[in-house]
């Protein structure tokens, strides 16, 4: 079975240093590049133009550092332009489909490279399919899971441009007060392309969904992608030991389709190595290789064979059809 994965920062990795030509040997430390990828059976990714200001080497001071962030964001997208003239990978302008070559849909992960709402359509026709207003600390867009604050006037003019040029809306990351602004003023789908469940883990992070916000995703016909970052699975997470299981990402993903009333709006965004190391990854799932794994536990929870593939890859082909 082939798997889309929802969200991959394959771009953002090279930036901060990786290459993504050779195969990842440390285990604990790293699990994507391009053979590790084709080891799998993902065929297409949302891979990410993820930039934020401060830390790391995006090169801009803070979010109204408008034209260094758009360098930013096209720095990461000449990374998948190059891939794509190297035969590495193809970059999806319409449609979602799963080739025998690896492809991938744009996602923008934090909308700084967007200058104003008049660039949306210069980025739709580089190839952007999906964008989120924020990372976690707010853009001059709409406020981030960790600092909380509404959807801006500028917020509301690029949401309207998205919905004109067809770029779906992404909530990942999203303040509780930006979500509710984005689906008040949103006309297209909505999706989290790497959330998990607030109330699965009990805590009140802004950074997982409220089951209001999953239902009101449901409703637009949006996908909640899975994401495996231990911290974001487990209720007992601990930094010092590894506690997630595939019993975790199981828990989520049922939560999710109990609310949505259907098997067919919950799927894979892994953030596979976003950011965080594999020794963050759940046991039996520190690879794009390990997916079956997961397969197999949501098989034994009452998955039938059209569920699980709408969870590899129906649920999000639907939505980008
Ligand atoms: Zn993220």
């Amino acid at each position: 079975m082939k798997w889309i994965d929802g969200h991959l920062d394959l771009a953002y990795l090279e930036v901060h240093g990786r290459n993504l030509y050779e195969e990842c040997c440390a285990a604990e430390e790293k699990c994507i590049s391009l053979p590790d990828i084709e080891q799998s059976h993902v065929a297409t990714i949302f891979g990410t133009i993820c930039t934020y200001p401060k830390k790391g080497p995006c090169g801009y001071v803070d979010s109204t550092d408008v034209d260094a962030a758009f360098q930013a964001g096209v720095e990461q997208l000449e990374i998948y332009k190059r891939l794509e003239r190297e035969g590495n990978i193809r970059i999806q302008h319409s449609g979602c489909t799963l080739d025998e070559t690896l492809s991938t849909l744009i996602l923008m992960e934090g909308s700084d490279p967007i200058r104003n709402a008049g660039d949306v359509a210069w980025w739709r026709s580089q190839g952007l399919r999906l964008a989120g207003l924020t990372w976690a600390i707010g853009t001059r867009y709409a406020g981030g899971n960790a600092t909380g604050g509404p959807l801006t006037d500028e917020g509301i003019d690029v949401v309207s441009a998205f919905d004109e040029s067809g770029v779906v809306h992404d909530a990942s990351h999203l303040s509780d007060e930006s979500f509710e602004g984005l689906v008040q003023h949103a006309k297209g789908v909505i999706v989290a392309s790497h959330s998990n469940s607030r109330t699965v883990l009990g805590n009140d992070s802004e950074r997982h969904l409220l089951d209001e916000q999953a239902k009101a995703i449901f409703e637009s016909g949006g996908v909640i992608g899975l994401n495996l970052c231990n911290q974001f699975l487990s209720k007992t997470f601990s930094k010092t030991q590894t506690t997630a299981t595939i019993a975790d990402c199981v828990e989520h993903v049922l939560h999710f389709c109990n609310l949505a009333g259907n098997k067919r709006q919950v799927a894979l965004g892994s953030d596979f190595d976003g950011g965080f190391p594999t020794k963050f990854l759940p046991t039996n799932l520190k690879h794009p290789n390990h997916l079956h794994h997961l397969a197999e536990g949501l098989k034994q929870a009452g998955f039938e064979e059209e569920d699980l593939e709408s969870f590899a890859f129906g649920a999000w082909q639907k939505v980008f059809a």
